[in-house]
């Protein structure tokens, strides 16, 4: 047993970036994680393997739909599912001994197991109490279901089971329309499942910029996901091997169906707290049952929270800036997170990305701005790699120019963001933007050529 400075639960991306951060600054530090790796939802079963299946079936996809146009010719690969999920494995293997050697390196102390905190100022880890100054609750999040529908985690899977399926589905269906639902689906889709994605509201992505949510469905249709919107599901009937999903269309109340050999259901996460005893410890909950906080701090003095158990969006850097910002006011700095500018990345094939407000939201707090749009068809070099479908759209104060939004779908969208990001930080304005030299052949350029768009014109448009 020993005395720490900071002991964090949970060794996801909220966690263990506070604990780097906490002992780089020189506090005495150990991470509470029950899994047996490191990393979090993160790293075992979310951003990480989602985008190793999704590098490996976009790969497939060039073969088949591209090589040939490019003078490849030849067979296209099969896929052998069982060596796509070693790989997958392999790369997340890698990812969380990654961490581990990270804890070492920094002198972090793993406590291996589930914590509970029997009081302020007390972890308990198996039958060892802990003490420390400060705790981090890092306790992330699990899928969540609907009403009258049974995860098995076989047929009936959430995203967890849906990144080890013994095999490639003929027939998915997926209840949600939101990132990883989308994720998730195309996947399965270019690995030849035939996808459809039932959606309670009548726009995929909710919170998305609607013209960009738009063109995105339209793309993913292109790649043959079929989907069914306005449509509230009832239940799931499930047996050995396959289930029916029963739903209601909003618009007429009419009863319909629909078989699949497996449901992914994404219908969204719930903050997870079990068993940390936060009831006898009095901490606040929201309504919807995260952590309430106050600059990270919860009700109960000492104990802090941050990531997916606190509110906001639910993304692994938005749990990781929060973690450095915590580490850092636990040390008496400022500890700072910039919620208005956290972007949020789409990883499907193309790829799409935001950060700040969108069009609608600019309507709804009646501030006056200004549109610059181009496509990536005006980009050359997105015409090389067959990806002219999409744009950028970037929404600017009318008056000062500032940019308040930035909308990307196209190619290596989730990178061409952090050139929006990194201006928003500073308060650029478009013309900031425009009149930055980018290189050429780039898909950068049309970022520039938007931001053009906002003042005189675009060139290439
Ligand atoms: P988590 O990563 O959930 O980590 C919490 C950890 O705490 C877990 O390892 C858990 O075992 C441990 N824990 C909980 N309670 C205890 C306890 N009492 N004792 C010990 N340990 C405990 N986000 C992105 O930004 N980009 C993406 O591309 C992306 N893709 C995703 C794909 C999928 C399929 C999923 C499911 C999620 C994805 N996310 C993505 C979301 C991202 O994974 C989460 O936002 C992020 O992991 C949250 O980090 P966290 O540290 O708050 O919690």
């Amino acid at each position: 047993m020993a005395d720490y400075d900071v002991i964090i639960i949970g060794g996801g991306p909220g966690g263990y970036v506070c604990a780097i951060r906490c002992a780089q600054l020189g506090l005495k530090t150990a991470c509470v994680e029950g899994r047996e790796t490191l990393g979090g939802t993160c790293l075992n079963v979310g951003c990480i393997p989602s985008k190793a299946l999704l590098h490996a079936s976009h790969s497939l996809h060039e073969a088949e739909h591209n090589f040939a146009k490019m003078g490849l010719k030849g067979k296209s690969p099969s896929v052998d599912w069982k060596q796509m999920l070693a790989y997958k494995d392999d790369v997340i293997g890698q990812n969380t001994k990654g961490i581990e050697f990270l804890f070492k390196k920094n002198k972090v102390d793993w406590l291996k197991g589930w914590g509970s905190i029997p009081a302020a100022g007390q972890v308990k880890v198996g039958d060892e109490v802990h003490k420390a100054k400060h705790i981090v609750i890092a306790s992330g999040s699990e899928p969540s279901s609907l009403p009258g529908v049974e995860v098995d985690e076989k047929v009936v899977v959430t995203s967890t089971g849906a990144l080890e399926l013994p095999k490639v589905p003929k027939k998915m269906v997926v209840i949600g329309a939101g990132v990883i639902g989308l994720e998730m689906g195309s996947v399965y889709a270019r690995l030849g499942a035939e996808v459809t994605v039932v959606e309670y509201l009548d726009m995929i992505t909710p919170g998305m910029d609607k013209d960009l949510a738009k063109t995105f469905q339209r793309a993913l249709k292109k790649q043959g996901l079929s989907f069914v919107m306005g449509a509230a599901v009832q239940s799931v009937d499930a047996k050995k091997t396959k289930a029916t999903v029963n739903y209601k269309l909003r618009k007429d109340d009419s009863d319909h169906t629909i078989d699949a050999d497996v449901v992914l259901v994404a219908t969204g996460r719930r903050p997870y707290v079990d068993g940390l005893g936060l009831d006898a410890l009095g901490v606040k909950m929201t309504e919807r049952g995260q952590i309430a906080t106050d600059h990270w701090k919860t009700s109960v003095d000492g104990i802090w929270a941050i990531g997916d158990v606190i509110e906001g969006p639910m993304l692994a850097h938005k749990a990781e800036d929060e973690g450095m910002a915590v580490a850092e006011a636990i040390a008496g700095q400022a500890g700072h997170v910039n919620y208005d500018v956290i972007p949020g990345v789409v990883y499907t094939a193309p790829e799409v990305a935001s950060v700040g407000k969108t069009e609608e939201q600019l309507k709804e707090d009646g501030r006056a701005y200004k549109v610059g749009k181009f496509s990536f068809m005006g980009n050359g070099r997105a015409k090389a790699v067959f990806q002219g479908d999409g744009f950028v759209k970037i929404l600017a104060d009318k008056d000062t120019d500032r940019v308040l939004g930035v909308h990307i779908m196209g190619p290596a969208a989730g990178e061409l963001i952090h050139e929006a990001c990194v201006l928003m930080e500073f308060g650029g304005s478009a013309e900031d933007l425009a009149r930055t030299c980018h290189a050429h052949p780039t898909f950068s350029e049309a970022v520039r050529e938007a931001a053009l768009a906002c003042g005189d014109g675009a060139i290439h448009a």
